[in-house]
């Protein structure tokens, strides 16, 4: 999958709604999908920088993308359910969900995190995708095959000293993978993870800050395991987790 050729014509027809698609891998496989053809869904914090990929993806004269603010901290429910209301209104269907979006929170002791970090994390990593995903089911339900791609770690599924709500979030993450693929195991629903693995983003940069960024792989190189699960060549891959590098 790392080695994964998409068609030029992959994703035409689909709609993906991208987390945290203002910055990061998420921006990457935002401009990337609409490249290949995707009507992309920008949901992310900062608008200035969602509206800066909306303008990439329209210089690529392909799909309109379009921008959905929403800052996943403080979002409840209701904003979920007005969210998957709109895209139904907007566009009928929803062929794919990629959960990207995350706080890395204080790396630290464990006796030494702060409970308000703690829930942070927690509402952002973990709350948001469960509402997420909850609101949007129906929807995914009405595409032909729909691709739901959550974002893990390495230290998702092994614990790692010092990385604390980070770290017990992404475990939760591919639990919550794991259980909806289980549950959806004969729908035409799929659910998978990635593990990024080391990538140049501000994310990585805050949890590694001495370290060479000119020797990580770029957002844009680590795609290729995304556009596998999302577009249609993956239509049987359930319950997966898949090392990006
Ligand atoms: P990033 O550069 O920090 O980007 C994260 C994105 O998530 C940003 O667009 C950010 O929006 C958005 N976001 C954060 N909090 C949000 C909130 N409360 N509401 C809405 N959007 C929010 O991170 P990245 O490195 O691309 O990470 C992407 C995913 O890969 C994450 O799930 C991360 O855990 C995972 N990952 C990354 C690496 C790596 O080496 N980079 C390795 C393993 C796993 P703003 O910019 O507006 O704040």
């Amino acid at each position: 999958m790392k080695a994964y050729k998409s068609k030029d014509d992959l994703l035409i027809g689909k709609t993906i709604l991208i987390t945290g698609a203002g910055d990061g891998i998420g921006k990457s496989l935002a401009i990337e999908s609409a490249k290949l053809g995707a009507t992309v869904i920008l949901l992310g914090k900062t608008l200035s920088k969602l509206e800066s990929v909306y303008d990439s993806i329209e210089a690529l004269n392909k799909a309109q993308a379009s921008i959905l603010p929403l800052d996943l901290q403080g979002a409840t429910e209701q904003h979920y359910i007005d969210l998957a209301d709109t895209i139904k209104r907007e566009y009928g269907h929803l062929d794919a969900l990629v959960h990207n979006a995350s706080q890395l929170g204080i790396l630290g002791p464990f006796e030494q995190i702060p409970q308000d970090m703690w829930d942070n994390v927690m509402q952002v990593n973990v709350n948001a995708p469960f509402l997420l995903t909850k609101s949007l089911l129906p929807l995914l339900q009405q595409a032909p095959h729909a691709s739901i791609i959550f974002t893990t770690s390495g230290v998702g599924n092994k614990g790692r000293a010092y990385w604390g709500a980070y770290c017990v979030s992404k475990f939760a993450t591919e639990g919550m993978m794991q259980l909806l693929a289980d549950e959806y195991e004969n729908s035409t629903l799929r659910f998978n993870a990635i593990n990024p693995g080391a990538t140049r983003t501000a994310m990585r940069a805050s949890a590694y800050p001495a370290e060479d960024k000119d020797a990580l792989k770029t957002a844009f190189e680590i795609l290729p395991s995304y556009l596998y699960l999302l577009g249609d060549d993956s239509i049987h891959v359930q319950g997966q987790r898949i090392n990006a590098q």
